[in-house]
C-alpha cells in the first residue's frame, strides 16, 4: 500500500484518514484521536459542523507529534455561502483546533443540508475565492470541495482558474459515483471516500463477507482496501481501539476478479447519487 497520495500541488496526503463525524466532543473524541495517532494514523478528518474540532486539536497538540507530521482536514459548514463567512468560519476552525494552519480546507457541501439540491453556484464561487485567498496566504496547504458534482465544480474553476485539489464524496462498495470520479480523475482532483464502510451498514453484507473470508480479513478491512484499490482515499471512523488499529492494516491485495465482484454488489437502500 502506498503511504500517501500526492495532490496536484505536490502536497502529500496520508493514504488513510481517520474520520471523526459523530464522535462527541470531549473525552470520546479526544481519546479516539489520541489513540488513532498512537496507532499510526497521520491524517485526521473533522469539520466545524461536527462540533469536535477542539478535542481533535487538543489530541493533536498533546500527541507530541510535530505539526507537519499530522495532516488535518476541516470543512466550512455547508450553509455559509459568502466570502466573509468563509473567512470568518475558517478563523473559527483554526482557533478551535489551536493550530496555525490547516492542511486541507473543504467546502462541506454545495448546498445547505436543509436544502439539498438548491442551486448555490454564486455563493460557492464567492466562497471559493476566499479559499483561494487563504491558500495563497499559506493558511491552508490545499483546498477542495465535498459532495460536489462536475456541474458544481466547473463554475468555481471558470471564475477563479483554480481547480480543487480534493473532492470528498460518499464512496463505498455499491455506491461508487462513477461520473464524478471520472471527472475528478481527468482533472487531477483526488477523490476522498467518505463513509467507506457505508457508516457500518456494509459490514453485514453476505457477498462482502464472502470475499473478505477468502483473504482472511474483516469486512471492514476489505471495504477500506477496496477504496484504496479504486484510487480513492478512505476515511474510516471508529471509537474502538481494535477497529481503529485493524482499519490501517492493508497488507493484502484484492484480485482484479474480486474487485469486479465487489463492483457488482448492489445494495439498493445504500445507493445514493450526489445531490439526491
Ligand atoms: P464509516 O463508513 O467509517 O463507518 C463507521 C461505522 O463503522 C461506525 O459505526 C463504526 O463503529 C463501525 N466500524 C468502524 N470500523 C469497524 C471495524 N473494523 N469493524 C466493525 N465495525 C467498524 O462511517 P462514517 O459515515 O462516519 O464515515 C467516515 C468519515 O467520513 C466520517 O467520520 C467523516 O470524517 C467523513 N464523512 C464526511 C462527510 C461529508 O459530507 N464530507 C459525510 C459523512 C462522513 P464504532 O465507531 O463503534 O467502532
Amino acid at each position: 500500500m502506498k503511504d500517501y497520495f500526492v495532490l496536484s500541488n505536490g502536497v502529500k496526503i496520508p493514504s488513510i484518514g481517520f474520520g471523526t463525524w459523530q464522535i462527541p466532543d470531549g473525552t470520546d473524541c479526544y481519546l479516539s484521536v489520541m489513540l488513532a495517532l498512537k496507532l499510526g494514523y497521520r491524517h485526521i478528518d473533522t469539520a466545524l459542523a461536527y462540533g469536535n474540532e477542539r478535542s481533535v486539536g487538543k489530541a493533536i497538540r498533546d500527541s507530541k507529534l510535530k505539526r507537519e507530521e499530522v495532516f488535518v482536514t476541516t470543512k466550512l459548514p455547508a450553509q455559509y455561502k459568502t466570502y466573509d463567512e468563509a473567512i470568518k468560519y475558517f478563523n473559527e476552525s483554526l482557533e478551535n483546533l489551536g493550530l496555525n494552519y490547516i492542511d486541507l480546507y473543504l467546502i462541506h457541501a454545495p448546498w445547505p443540508w436543509a436544502e439539498v439540491g438548491k442551486d448555490c453556484t454564486k455563493g460557492n464561487v464567492e466562497v471559493w475565492k476566499a479559499f483561494v485567498k487563504l491558500y495563497n496566504e499559506g493558511k491552508v496547504k490545499s483546498i477542495g470541495v465535498s459532495n460536489f458534482r462536475e456541474t458544481d465544480i466547473r463554475p468555481l474553476v471558470e471564475e477563479t482558474n483554480f481547480m480543487p485539489h480534493v473532492n470528498q464524496i460518499r464512496f463505498f462498495i455499491s455506491n461508487i459515483q462513477e461520473d464524478v470520479v471520472k471527472y475528478c480523475k481527468e482533472n487531477n482532483i483526488l477523490v476522498e471516500a467518505y463513509s467507506p464502510l457505508g457508516t457500518g451498514k456494509l459490514l453485514g453484507n453476505e457477498e462482502i463477507n464472502e470475499v473478505a473470508k477468502k483473504y482472511n480479513v474483516s469486512a471492514a478491512r476489505l471495504c477500506i482496501k477496496y477504496c484504496l484499490q479504486k484510487d480513492t482515499l478512505p476515511l474510516p471512523k471508529s471509537t474502538h481501539e481494535d477497529r481503529i488499529k485493524a482499519n490501517l492494516e492493508m497488507d493484502f491485495d484484492i484480485s482484479d476478479e474480486d474487485m469486479k465482484k465487489l463492483d457488482n454488489v448492489k445494495i439498493e437502500e445504500l445507493y445514493r447519487e450526489l445531490r439526491s
